[in-house]
């Protein structure tokens, strides 16, 4: 316990030195209510606040932390690199082993560029689509978070889906109208588009399995039908495995699709940088040898490929074997089936999609295929059911919008905590 320090004073302290004391919104639990913790150390699968609460930890980052927090051969890694210096800004022998690693896993991900947050390996994806096809529009579709750059936040998930927003202020007309969102997994609806606008759709981008609206899993064969179309239009199709890529399996979640498909430019984040900020993105050579020094569509980043980030993604994708996927599968359908089990014991109408090993969920009835389908839920059940997991030192992503992440960390003691703290849970979302 650090002495006198309160999570509540944190806050208020926080607020007056950062907007909303949080420098990424949904941080601020506006939609959970109560006061966010403020945490000072993470590891295995518990998190510990500036009171000395210890929680389990099912946000892990939101993504990032699939062999737990601070692995100690990940966290030695960091230290051996940090050692020999923080950033160069020339290029390092690790970057390459990276790309390699990335490559042997994404066969399709050929040539690779590292970048520092998801938000810039979408941005510089759609730039390279526009760069190589010389379209102007991308499609995206309801729900799906692609980071916040101005073309992305139309009908966003994630913190957009939160706070119920339509886009965001400050997204000029003309940037906002080079954007077509569609309804996720309705082919109909991009088959009216590719008819609307014929020969100007650069790229459709899509997350590889929807994780921000809560879980939207893809119906069979739904990115394969995305690529073929793509394809007849002469368009790129853009998967966005910042959140699944090398979470839900070895590949991400190309590498468990049902049916085979080859998207044009891969985006990956979050795990591939093992908890520091580091992302890519992917694709043939013929597309990625047009980035800039190569070709003339212009990327940089002064700590691109951080030898720290560098490290910590090396070493967490070299320990991500068949085992660790192998238990956070078992471990995330212990607790998704729990929860369904639990909020159906206290007679609350609600499912549990799922993708992988990811899954959210859903108060509703019926199953989640598009953004309009997780709109359409008693989200009003969330708030007092993730107050009792937290009440209980369970902590789970604040909104009801997020996908639950669990990590090989979360052994057979992490599991009980959580599945102990579910009854109550469950029964104060029945009374809300
Ligand atoms: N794409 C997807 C699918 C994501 O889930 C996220 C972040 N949650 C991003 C892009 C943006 O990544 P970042 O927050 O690192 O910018």
């Amino acid at each position: 316990m650090t002495r006198g320090r309160s999570n509540e004073a944190e806050f208020a302290r926080a607020r007056h030195a950062i907007p909303g004391g949080v420098d990424s919104p949904v941080r601020a639990y506006g939609s959970v209510g109560g006061t966010p913790r403020f945490l000072v150390r993470a590891r295995g699968a518990s998190v510990w606040d500036v009171e000395g609460r210890e929680y389990t930890d099912l946000v892990c980052s939101w993504g990032p932390a699939l062999l737990g927090h601070a692995h100690p051969e990940v966290v030695a890694a960091v230290q051996q690199a940090a050692a020999d210096g923080l950033s160069f800004g020339a290029p390092t022998p690790g970057e390459t082993l990276l790309a390699e690693e990335i490559r042997a896993r994404v066969p399709g991900a050929e040539k690779v560029r590292l970048v520092s947050t998801g938000t810039e390996a979408t941005m510089t994806a759609l730039r390279l689509a526009r760069g190589a096809t010389g379209r102007p529009l991308v499609v995206k579709f309801a729900g799906h978070y692609h980071g916040h750059s101005d073309g992305l936040l139309a009908q966003a998930g994630s913190g957009v889906a939160t706070q119920g927003l339509p886009g965001s202020a400050g997204v000029p007309e003309p940037i906002a109208a080079q954007t077509l969102v569609l309804p996720y997994n309705d082919l109909a609806a991009l088959a009216t588009a590719f008819a609307a606008h014929p020969g100007r759709i650069a790229a459709v981008i899509t997350e590889a399995a929807g994780a921000n609206a809560g879980v939207l899993r893809p119906d069979p064969g739904f990115n394969a039908a995305l690529a073929r179309i793509c394809h007849e239009n002469g368009t790129l199709l853009v998967l966005d495995e910042v959140l699944t890529g090398f979470r839900v399996g070895p590949a991400g979640w190309w590498g468990l699709d049902e049916t085979p498909f080859t998207p044009d430019l891969v985006t990956f984040g979050k795990v591939v940088g093992g908890g520091m900020p580091l992302a890519a993105l992917g694709g043939r050579p013929e597309l990625m040898d047009l980035l800039a020094p190569l070709g003339p569509v212009y990327q940089a980043g002064t700590l691109s490929g951080n030898p720290l980030a560098v490290a910590a993604g090396l070493a967490t994708l070299r320990l991500a074997d068949a085992t660790v996927y192998a238990h956070v599968d078992r471990a995330a359908g212990v607790v998704a089936d729990a929860v369904e089990r639990e909020l159906a014991a206290a007679g609350v109408a609600a499912v549990v999609p799922r993708a992988g090993n990811l899954f959210s969920i859903a108060f509703r009835t019926g199953t989640v295929r598009d953004y309009d389908d997780a709109r359409d839920q008693e989200d009003w059940r969330y708030p007092p059911f993730f107050a009792a997991m937290l009440e209980q030192g369970v902590s789970l992503p604040p909104s009801v919008y997020e996908a639950w992440f669990l990590s090989s960390a979360h052994d057979d003691a992490a599991l009980d905590r959580i599945l102990r703290a579910l009854p109550a849970a469950a029964g104060a979302a029945a009374a809300a």
